[in-house]
């Protein structure tokens, strides 16, 4: 094999644009395969079949970019057949995509020129830097209540993010969580300005359907308001790079824009154990609310949520997960004996039997696991039966 990067023409669900850009190999060709997986799925290893590619990690390469919006996803959601759901979600972005301005916007241009630049040529973090900024939209488009919206993808990009970081943790690069005490204050009065703005904006659409007498001089607050804003968020801005250099840490170009992701966007996990937490919500959100998701799927998803959970020494949220897991088999067992009962034809019936058999197995398993997790959390309480 040649190039291990081919060139690939993608449509982009937000612009509706065509470009043209670089894209690492999919693993379905071969190339490369994991070696060891992890209960997470997150392969530590993986194999190249050519040896003079085993220093590419296709995990610095699963975020794809728009270059002309900066759009970011996985690659599969570059395509012009959408579902009629997710256009509804890709207009509502590409309009508040238009309203962002000022540093915010400043800040997501500067994450699409630097990951752009290095296309075939990822660092840790570059990919950190397009996983923030793929995150960053799809809670944009959470935000919209009103959407069917699927926790699922969120989860998988923060627990993407909780293995890039574990990664770069692994190559020794410093934590980014030590702040000093003073940015997370001025995070947030950067972020009430950004509410601030946003408030505006919502003035200024309704201005219109005021009189005219009176619109013109809300319209005049507003924009003396808007002006005032701007500045307040510059200066604040300023107070934090005044921080930054002061403690002598403004690092090379990549960390600093990353440290100032942090900043501005301060639900952002900065370390893996909060990244991981983060994944387990979703994926708890996911299992209770995503409709496109059976009762099986759904007990797959709180298995690896309980699994997060207790890898990051959470055991409430992991046995929660596991005891979710254990009703909704019981409830499937249940309706398996319903049917059982009607009249069915013998192979249905050895169908349903085989069924339960296998539920009756997962039921021991997970419970198990559940006393295992319970016994671990009492370590210093004997129980009472001892
Ligand atoms: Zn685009």
């Amino acid at each position: 094999m040649i190039n291990p990067f081919q060139s690939k023409q993608i449509t982009c669900p937000v612009c509706l644009e065509i470009s043209e850009i670089s894209v690492l190999i999919s693993e379905v060709f071969g190339k490369y395969f994991p070696v060891t997986h992890e209960k997470d799925q997150y392969v530590s290893q993986w194999k190249w079949t050519d040896e003079q590619w085993q220093h590419i990690n296709p995990y610095l390469y699963s975020i794809v970019m728009c270059p002309k919006c900066y759009y970011s996803n996985f690659i599969d959601s570059f395509t012009d057949k959408q579902k009629s759901t997710t256009k509804r979600q890709m207009r509502y972005l590409k309009e508040k995509l238009n309203e962002i301005s000022g540093f915010e916007k400043d800040l997501i241009r500067k994450i699409a020129e630097v990951f752009l630049a290095s296309q075939t040529d990822h660092s840790h973090e570059t990919a950190v830097m397009g996983m923030i900024l793929t995150i960053f939209y799809q809670r944009m488009i959470m935000e919209r209540k009103d959407f069917a919206i699927s926790y699922t993808l969120p989860g998988r990009l923060y627990l993407r993010l909780s293995w890039l970081y574990r990664e770069q943790f692994a190559n020794g690069q410093k934590d980014e969580n030590n702040q000093c005490a003073v940015t997370p204050i001025v995070s947030d009065m950067l972020d009430t300005l950004r509410n601030f703005h946003s408030l505006n904006k919502q003035i200024e659409t309704q201005i219109k359907t005021m009189n005219e007498e009176s619109s013109e001089q809300v319209y005049t607050i507003v924009l003396f308001l808007e002006e005032a804003t701007k500045r307040l968020a510059e200066k604040t801005e300023e107070i934090l790079s005044h921080i930054d250099s002061a403690r002598g840490q403004a690092g090379d170009e990549r960390s600093a824009i990353i440290k100032k992701s942090y900043t501005l966007w301060n639900w952002l996990p900065k370390n893996e154990a909060q990244a991981v937490a983060m994944a387990a919500d979703c994926f708890v959100q996911a299992a209770n609310n995503d409709y496109e998701i059976s009762e099986k799927g759904a007990c797959k998803i709180l298995e690896l949520a309980a699994y997060l959970y207790a890898k990051i020494g959470n055991k409430e949220g992991s046995n929660n997960c596991l005891r979710q897991i254990i009703n909704l088999c019981y409830n499937q067992r249940m309706n398996l004996m319903k049917k059982l009962q009607k009249n069915t034809s013998i192979a249905q019936k050895s169908d349903i039997e085989l069924e339960v058999k296998r539920l009756n197995t997962y039921i021991e398993d997970i419970t198990y696991q559940y006393k295992y997790e319970e016994n671990q959390q009492s370590d210093n309480f004997p129980s009472a039966d001892a």
